[in-house]
């Protein structure tokens, strides 16, 4: 059993509002869409398609405000190369929208998206809260050798890594 006491200390010893700080004071920086984005994508968490060999990846994280608030019901459209580099033009493959939860929580399953030439591996995706602007940006992968030839990259993009397939990233957009 924990007592409130320990809980206090514990809270004392846990520096959660300078992480909050680091998390949501900031906007999350806007990069380009690039030559591939397309509208109207499938509803859909998981963009797995079936029969992908690919390793799986997981993304979830939060859409929050400079504020710190969650943004329930964010839209998060997301985008990016398949196994070999290509963007499915045509059809809808790795191309997916989502809404954000009550917690402003998403999650995404997918495969890690292959480079190609003259990118370092990337997810792209477009954040919206309710009524605000859209946000595009492009999300990057830790220890990446092309990331620093990637004249694209940017370190506050990185995909925070927990497991060899599972990463967060807490987006904060303008409401
Ligand atoms: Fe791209």
């Amino acid at each position: 059993m924990i007592s409130r006491r320990h809980v206090v200390i514990a809270g004392a010893l846990l520096p959660v509002s300078n992480l909050l700080a680091q998390t949501c004071g900031v906007l999350t920086p806007r990069q380009t869409e690039g030559p591939f984005f397309k509208s109207n994508t499938p509803l859909r968490i998981t963009l797995i398609e079936p029969g992908s060999k690919a390793p799986r990846l997981v993304v979830s994280g939060q859409v929050l405000t400079s504020g710190c608030k969650p943004v329930k019901g964010a839209l998060l459209d997301f985008w990016h190369a398949d196994e070999t580099g290509d963007y499915d033009t045509r059809g809808f493959r790795y191309r997916g929208h989502q809404f954000a939860d009550a917690e402003g929580r998403y999650r995404l399953e997918t495969i890690v998206p292959a480079e190609y030439p003259g990118r370092v591996r990337h997810i792209h995706v477009k954040v919206q809260a309710p009524g605000g602007p859209v946000l595009t940006t492009q999300l990057y992968f830790p220890n990446e050798k092309g990331n620093q030839r990637d004249g694209l990259f940017r370190p506050e993009l990185v995909i925070k890594m927990a497991e060899r397939n599972q990463g967060g990233f807490d987006f904060v957009v303008p409401a």
